[in-house]
């Protein structure tokens, strides 16, 4: 598969035409960023390890009869995908309250939730991708009431499967954002990385993060973690 035209370059990942229309290639790059990227630095083999942990999570949900975008991986960093129509939506799911929900409603960092939060924004960089509700959604044409069910549906499966997944490695999932798309013939499947980047990822004795947060609050060895984390993964997932 030849790679062509650069299509779309995001904070952390580039994507690429193909000589097959239905086909892209994603590239995980080395960046970080946060704080809506006023934040940014490189780390040396960070895309090859989101690039590694996205492909036995997508080989782990895809086995588990989630619909992804996923067709396989071509090198350490890229990645061939079905070519969808992302929603411009960053769909994020919570099991315990951290981040900008506990700061946003005063809940302390930590609590266990008694149910599982969902929340949308919308993907605009332009006005840093504000918290928004499935009205908002409609009326910006984002998505239709029955894509946003639809969404939610596959996002609460998604959630119980890699519950289940990072409480096999020691891991407590706190949190993850994930996108959405649909195919060329109309289904709606889940696209874009599963990686300590989207994911809060808590070590399940230690509560230690192992995740961005230990570069979004400069808690150092942040390469360390998603080594520790691919690491875990790849041990619990050897066929
Ligand atoms: N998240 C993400 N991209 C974003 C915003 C959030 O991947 O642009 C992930 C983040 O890593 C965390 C979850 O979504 O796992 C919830 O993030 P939160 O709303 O708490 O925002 P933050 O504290 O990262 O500003």
């Amino acid at each position: 598969m030849k790679k062509g035209e650069l299509l779309y370059e995001g904070k952390a990942k580039q994507v690429y035409l193909t000589d097959d229309p239905n086909v892209i290639i994603m590239h995980y790059k080395d960046d970080a960023t946060a704080s809506n990227g006023e934040k940014h630095a490189l780390f040396e083999h960070k895309g090859e390890l989101n690039q590694r942990i996205t492909k036995l999570i997508y080989d782990y949900l895809i086995e588990q009869g989630i619909p992804t975008h996923y067709i396989k991986t071509i090198s350490d960093t890229d990645q061939l995908c079905k070519k969808v129509k992302i929603f411009p939506l960053e769909v994020i799911c919570r099991n315990i309250i951290a981040g900008s929900m506990a700061k946003r409603l005063g809940i302390i960092e930590g609590t266990v939730a008694p149910n599982t939060i969902f929340e949308i924004s919308y993907k605009n960089d332009a006005l840093g991708d504000p918290l928004i509700n499935d009205h908002h959604a409609v009326a910006l044409g984002l998505a239709t009431y029955d894509e946003l069910r639809a969404i939610y549906e596959l996002t609460a499966k998604i959630n119980l499967k890699l519950q289940k997944l990072f409480q096999m490695i020691g891991v407590k999932l706190v949190d993850f954002k994930v996108e959405f798309g649909k195919t060329a013939d109309g289904e709606i499947v889940l696209a874009d990385e599963i990686s300590p980047d989207c994911c809060r990822l808590w070590d399940a004795k230690t509560n230690d993060h192992l995740d961005k947060d230990r570069f979004r609050r400069d808690l150092g060895d942040v390469m360390g973690a998603y080594v520790e984390i691919y690491n875990r993964l790849s041990e619990a997932l050897k066929k």
